[in-house]
């Protein structure tokens, strides 16, 4: 009845365990695994990665722009301060100053005057006039500028008055010996000029060196920028903690055809070959050109797969740390249940043991003193129960006294030389009457020569008893009790055969911890605490030796302790 409602309990405790960890631990680990892997694949899906790189881009390629457009606006604006007045001085003059301002500034190709009054002042670099390109380009320059300040002259002065940095801008195509490439012009007015009057002035910045300096320049200082700006950011948690791969970035023209590749106008180091990932039509300053931007031998979309794939290898990884932790927790907490079992199924079986021969020992005494016994026989018989009884109840103790110095690390063994076949015998000759009672056929064989060995002898009589009294408990139909002492190699065995009910090999290996007892229904209605083979296991192990079973259920079994000849000292 008991142990039915012991079970019960012991159910119950490992349900609500389950459900414990279960709804606290299982449920909320597996929701949020479970919205970590749809998240992950939303990503992965929407190429959220690449979306979020392309935004990035789209951004970068915005403040480049703006600094592109400010370093020629202060260009521009250096150079237009350096202007002649187009009153104060002669013709001879300006174009004397305007030589001054090219010679100052070597990436001009072109600068001029125009005043609808006085008519327009064009002056270029000396050396490109010996280009034929670059004359033809002057001549066509210096004419379509002149005639169309003429007519729209006024008109533009005001739109130029109305900007707050009064520069107005035009890219075109032009032709130089190594191809087809583009000149930018600045349009300016003159600060000390009055409003009303229709007079510019105009730069053009040199094409060649736009080609090989400006925009290089350029295009490297800001990718140097952008990555110190990307390494603050990932030291702060940045998405792209592992680092991008280093940019690139190229200026091309935006009326490309649509089927060729951009040809590039120029590039930042490490552009190589391709398309840029993500471009930008350039506008104000450099009309007609585009900024496009790539990573140097990457892309967006492979930097976005790699992360994906390392959030999903991550994730999986914690998921299964997450489970192993699980488990590991459901085991250590099922055990230390069973433990706590095992003890309190301890503490009702020693109190039933220490119950019983106490009660016994109390009849019979006091049968005795009330001196209704007359006969010696009887008497003796009464004293031999007694005693024996409170033998059981001594090694009990014993049993008790010597595990809890175990388990508080106390337990002190006293080595001594000893004749070991001796001592086995002695301690069954104690027993031998009692063996003989419970109708057991004892088989000795001990072999006397074997050596003095250095051994506790009260801890091996103790564990000896324990296995004599486990084979004279567990054995149920057939009555045998062998035990033998031996030498083999340089071990000592000391053997204890029961033909009792056995072991299954499943708990063949747990009989040996503390507490623990077979399922087995006679050892159910045997008393015992459990404490026995643990004891005899520490016992052989401060030895230096140890303890085997082997056990056949339903045919009996074989304890074997094996002992070192000669124990380490
Ligand atoms: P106790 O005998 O007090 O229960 P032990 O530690 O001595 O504790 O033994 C643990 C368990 O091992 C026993 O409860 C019994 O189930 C099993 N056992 C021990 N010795 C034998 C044996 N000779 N034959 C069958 N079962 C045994």
């Amino acid at each position: 009845m008991k142990s039915k409602r012991n079970r019960f309990w012991s159910q119950d405790n490992r349900f609500r365990l389950i459900l414990t960890l279960g709804l606290a631990v299982l449920l909320p680990a597996a929701a949020l695994i479970y919205v970590n892997f749809r998240h992950l694949e939303s990503i992965k899906r929407d190429k959220k990665v690449e979306a979020l790189i392309h935004r990035d881009f789209q951004y970068v390629l915005a403040v480049s722009e703006k600094k592109l457009n400010q370093k020629a606006y202060t260009m521009a604006e250096e150079v237009r301060d350096l202007f002649p007045s187009p009153d104060s001085d002669s013709e001879a003059d300006k174009q004397k100053k305007l030589d001054l301002v090219l010679s100052k500034n070597p990436w001009l190709a072109h600068v001029f005057l125009f005043d609808r009054e006085k008519g327009m002042v064009f002056r270029s670099q000396p050396h490109l006039l010996n280009d034929t390109y670059c004359r033809k380009e002057h001549d066509i320059m210096a004419e379509s500028y002149n005639g169309w300040f003429g007519m729209e002259g006024k008109m533009l002065v005001e739109s130029l008055h109305k900007r707050t940095r009064p520069i107005s801008w035009y890219t075109a195509p032009t032709r130089r010996a190594e191809g087809e490439t583009y000149i930018t012009t600045a349009f300016f007015v003159l600060p000390q000029v009055s409003r009303d009057r229709v007079v510019m002035g105009g730069a053009s910045f040199d094409p060649n060196y736009l080609k090989q300096t400006f925009f290089p320049e350029m295009l490297d200082e800001l990718i140097t920028k952008k990555l110190t700006e990307d390494k603050d950011a990932a030291a702060n948690g940045g998405i792209f903690d592992s680092g991008p791969a280093p940019l690139a970035m190229m200026v091309y023209p935006a009326e490309h055809d649509g089927d060729h590749e951009e040809k590039p106008i120029a590039t930042s180091a490490g552009w190589g070959k391709g398309k840029p990932e993500v471009s930008r039509n350039l506008d104000d300053v450099f009309q007609r050109l585009a900024l496009g931007i790539k990573f140097q031998g990457t892309s967006a979309e492979a930097i976005g797969r790699r992360w994906v794939m390392q959030s999903f290898l991550i994730l999986g990884v914690l998921s299964l740390f997450m489970i192993g932790g699980l488990l590991l927790t459901y085991r250590s907490v099922s055990k230390e249940m069973a433990l706590a079992h095992l003890k309190s199924d301890f503490v009702s079986n020693v109190s039933h043991e220490l119950r019983t021969p106490l009660a016994l020992i109390r009849l019979y005494a006091e049968t005795l003193e009330l001196g209704r016994i007359t006969t010696q026989e009887k008497k003796e018989e009464y004293y031999r129960i007694i005693r024996k009884e409170s033998e059981r109840l001594t090694s009990l103790i014993n049993n008790i006294l010597d595990f809890s110095r175990i388990e508080a690390g106390r337990k002190e063994y006293d080595f001594r030389e000893t004749n070991i076949a001796e001592l086995v015998r002695n301690t069954l000759d104690a027993y031998r009457y009692q063996i003989e009672q419970q109708g057991f056929a004892l088989e000795e064989s001990i072999d006397s020569s074997i050596p003095a060995v250095r051994v506790d002898r009260e801890a091996i009589a103790r564990a000896l008893v324990n296995l004599v009294n486990n084979a004279l408990k567990y054995s149920a139909n057939e009555k045998f009790l062998g035990v033998k002492l031996y030498k083999a190699n340089d071990l000592l065995k000391l053997e204890v055969v029961d033909r009792g009910i056995g072991i299954t090999r499943r708990e063949q290996s747990k009989i040996f911890e503390k507490f623990y007892r077979t399922g087995d229904p006679l050892v159910h209605d045997t008393k015992g605490s459990g404490l026995g083979l643990s004891l005899v296991r520490h016992i052989t192990q401060a030895h230096g030796g140890e303890v085997q079973v082997e056990s056949t259920p339903g045919k009996g079994s074989k304890f074997t302790l094996s002992l070192p000849l000669a124990p380490a000292t």
